[in-house]
């Protein structure tokens, strides 16, 4: 039988036999290591110990064949994405994408000679109309980013099968804990590890997890781009790690209560989070996810000045950009995540100015509502 992903988290990839009979994974602090294997072990081919744990560990938790760190959730999206394209091919990818890749894409891509159209992701009927002979692979995020939109997924991975596309997906939302793209068909999984996988806002890294022909090859990308992790971060995200099951439980429950009590407060306007049953999409995200994850947003009365008079109230989360430790966080996407796009795009995408983003940490939900509470009394006040 295989074991949960809680078993697997703390025992699976470790060293038998452990080293030294060491309990927790040593630290190999090594450039290089003496001649002896049949390929030689540096830290940017990505062979070094450290290394080689956490890729069979994060093989085993998505029930992937292999799977890669890097040294960064941006290192490992744009070295997939290179290791699937070439110049004159083409790529269908999600509309709102997580911004760094929505500039990777739109900006460096078509430097190369790759081309790119926007799908609506919840539009199947429409992804044909946009196939090219030389469309290569399709891209998309579990859950996106701030709107939390679960798109079709399984149609995804039907319509790239069929049309011999290679499907990536950008899981760093949904974590392998509550959704694991390989099982459902998709050829590449990518993390930011910074986020939910480390979980401590502490480290920056990325994993590339999938099929193992194509882990192999985009692991030898990853030794001409150079954006190899370390070991000392190696450690950190492995020992993070070890709690992502009881995380991100945590996360998903206390986001759930959060998201119900403010789609009940008369101060809020709107709330997006895919376990609320008012969410567009709650079905399906039912249906593909074991949990709703961590993430959540909402607009507040009285638009951006509500927005920052609210957020200047809270006490319990950190105003603070990024996702996925154990603090909760807001931030508004207007200001951070979606700074670099035009107002007139961010509208397009349904970002208003006043929309706050959250983060759920690992606090008390009981506290954390408290806090939420108040701070929308504030609000109040000042609105009468
Ligand atoms: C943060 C983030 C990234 C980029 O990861 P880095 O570790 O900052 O390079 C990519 N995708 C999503 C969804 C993210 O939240």
């Amino acid at each position: 039988m295989k074991p949960s992903i809680d078993t697997q988290l703390i025992h699976t990839g470790e060293p038998k036999p452990r080293i030294g009979g060491a309990v927790s994974m040593p630290i190999f602090q090594s450039a290089m290591f003496e001649d002896g294997d049949d390929e030689l072990r540096y830290i940017r081919y990505n062979n070094t110990p450290n290394q080689q744990v956490l890729g069979k560990k994060l093989a085993a938790l998505e029930g992937a064949e292999a799977a890669l760190v890097t040294g960064s959730g941006m290192a490992a999206i744009s070295t997939a994405l290179l290791t699937v394209l070439k110049p004159g091919d083409h790529l269908l990818a999600q509309s709102s994408l997580y911004g760094g890749t929505h500039s990777f894409v739109t900006h460096l891509l078509p430097e190369l000679g790759i081309e790119v159209d926007f799908i609506d992701a919840d539009a199947p009927e429409t992804w044909e109309a946009l196939l090219r002979p030389a469309t290569r692979a399709v891209y998309v995020e579990s859950i996106t980013n701030p709107l939390m939109e679960v798109c079709n997924l399984d149609a995804i991975t039907a319509f790239a099968q069929a049309r011999g596309l290679a499907s990536l997906i950008d899981n760093t939302f949904a974590t392998p804990v509550n959704y694991r793209p390989p099982e459902r068909g998709f050829d590449l999984s990518l993390h930011s590890a910074t986020k939910y996988l480390n979980g401590h806002s502490d480290i920056v890294a990325g994993v590339i997890i999938g099929r193992g022909d194509l882990v192999k090859r985009a692991r030898k990308k990853l030794k001409h781009f150079g954006g190899s992790l370390d070991p000392h971060a190696c450690f950190l995200l492995h020992r993070g790690l070890k709690t992502l099951a009881l995380r991100v439980r945590h996360q998903n429950e206390s986001a759930l209560r959060l998201a119900r009590f403010l789609a009940a407060h008369p101060a809020v306007n709107t709330v997006n989070y895919p376990g609320l049953d008012s969410h567009p999409q709650h079905a399906r995200a039912r249906s593909l996810f074991e949990g709703f994850g961590g993430m959540l947003s909402l607009e507040v009365q009285g638009g951006q000045d509500g927005a920052e008079r609210f957020m200047n109230h809270l006490t319990v989360p950190i105003l603070a950009p990024s996702l996925g430790g154990v603090e909760s966080l807001a931030t508004r996407p207007a200001v951070s995540s979606h700074a670099d796009m035009t107002p007139e795009e961010r509208q397009q995408m349904g970002i208003t100015d006043g929309l706050i983003r959250i983060s759920v940490g690992i606090e008390s939900s009981v506290d954390l509502i408290a806090d939420f509470e108040q701070a929308l009394a504030a609000l109040e006040h000042v609105a009468l």
